[in-house]
């Protein structure tokens, strides 16, 4: 049935392509997205689907009304870029200095503008309502996606769909699996007020490089002991910054640090121990501390029957053996928001360069995708929508 949908797709597939290289040479930070909503609106807008603009922000949702009843589907893509410096020697690559689309969120962009086009042209044979969902600010904490939620975007819709295409992964393959998809994220950040003074006289200080380096080792303790090791989890300290010269003790100290969980459960006993470990450290050498614990992103859970049906089409395209259902991702996506009041899945799909060798990992400077990954997404959501 959705044969002549796919065809029609793989016809468009140069038009996607053009539109994904030009966000890729205009790419846009997150929460700076001007100019790339707009071309979205107005492509969406150009194949007569309603659009709705500024969402929560900078998003854009389109709604296409089906010829044919069922349920709303929403299908979502976001859209923002990085603050990294391009050093691909392509045509197209970034023309703005330090911004790149350095995660594939150019191909999601112009996947889902794609299967708009398809949709919009057979609406007859479209079955309920489908929203296109395109999302500003993924990268940023907090990302678009909760806005965007709070702003009514999901419209009365029955399921949401997202997909990001992997570097590292085969083109051709897809990664599905019901439950825990990616990890929640936290971020803390702890200023220690010591009292500083002479190098030579360490007695009449508080030292907030001593207390500071306990705290880090204090905190390794986190995961061993107090999360149960059925549970994953990583608490990771990114940042220390205190002091600068040879001989003088400094008045503070400032850590930062990011918290990854799969289940609630673990999530709050981390927060607890940190908080109580940190006042502890701090009070037993003196210094005075700050804790500011932030969360930001809960884990992505695929609903069940949904993933049933994701898992059985992705089978299908691109064979059984095609598709893994092992580990879940560690990194964290504010898709998981909307599944907060809607069942949703998420899945990934292949989009490794073959001859490319080892593939240059997500956010680097090098990263590039196979860009008929494009394809592979777009019919699955053509797929989910129709079946
Ligand atoms: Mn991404």
């Amino acid at each position: 049935m959705t044969k002549h949908l796919f065809d029609r797709l793989e016809e468009i597939y140069p038009e996607m392509v053009d539109f994904r290289r030009d966000l890729h040479m205009y790419p846009e930070l997150s929460h700076q997205e001007v100019k790339t909503p707009e071309k979205i609106a107005a492509f969406l807008r150009e194949l007569g689907i309603e659009v709705e603009t500024g969402i929560g922000g900078r998003g854009v949702v389109g709604r296409l009304e089906g010829g044919k009843p069922g349920r709303t589907v929403a299908l979502r893509a976001d859209f923002d870029a990085l603050p990294i410096q391009e050093e691909n020697e392509v045509d197209y690559a970034s023309r703005i200095p330090g911004v790149m689309h350095a995660c594939g969120h150019d191909l999601h962009t112009a996947t889902l503008l794609g299967v708009a086009k398809v949709l919009s042209e057979r609406r007859d044979e479209v079955p309920g309502t489908v929203l296109f969902v395109h999302q500003f600010a993924e990268e940023a904490t907090p990302g678009g996606a909760k806005s965007m939620i709070e702003d009514g975007c999901l419209g009365g819709a029955d399921v949401i769909y997202g997909a990001h295409v992997m570097a590292g992964e085969e083109l051709g393959t897809a990664k599905v699996r019901p439950g825990y998809f990616s990890s929640a994220q936290d971020d803390f950040f702890i200023t220690i007020h010591g009292k500083g003074g002479h190098g030579s006289e360490p007695h009449l200080t508080v030292d907030p490089l001593v207390t500071g380096s306990q705290l880090v080792v204090n905190l390794q303790q986190i995961v061993s002991r107090r999360v149960s090791p059925q549970s994953a989890a990583a608490v990771t300290v990114g940042s220390f910054v205190s002091g600068g010269a040879t001989n003088v003790i400094p008045d503070k100290a400032v850590i930062k640090g990011t918290v990854r969980t799969y289940d609630a459960h673990s999530r709050a006993v981390i927060q607890q121990a940190m908080e109580q470990i940190v006042r502890s450290t701090c009070e037993a050498a003196g210094a005075e501390v700050e804790l500011e614990y932030v969360q930001d992103c809960p884990s992505i859970w695929n609903d069940p029957e949904e993933t049933k049906k994701v898992d059985k089409k992705a089978a299908a395209l691109f064979g059984e053996e095609k598709v893994n259902r092992t580990e879940p991702m560690m990194g964290s996506e504010d898709f998981a928001f909307y599944q907060q009041s809607l069942p949703g899945v998420y899945f990934t799909i292949g989009g490794k360069i073959a001859e490319s060798g080892e593939a240059y990992p997500h956010h680097h400077p090098k990263f590039q995708v196979d860009e008929r990954a494009m394809i592979n997404i777009g019919k699955m959501f053509i797929e989910l929508v129709c079946k």
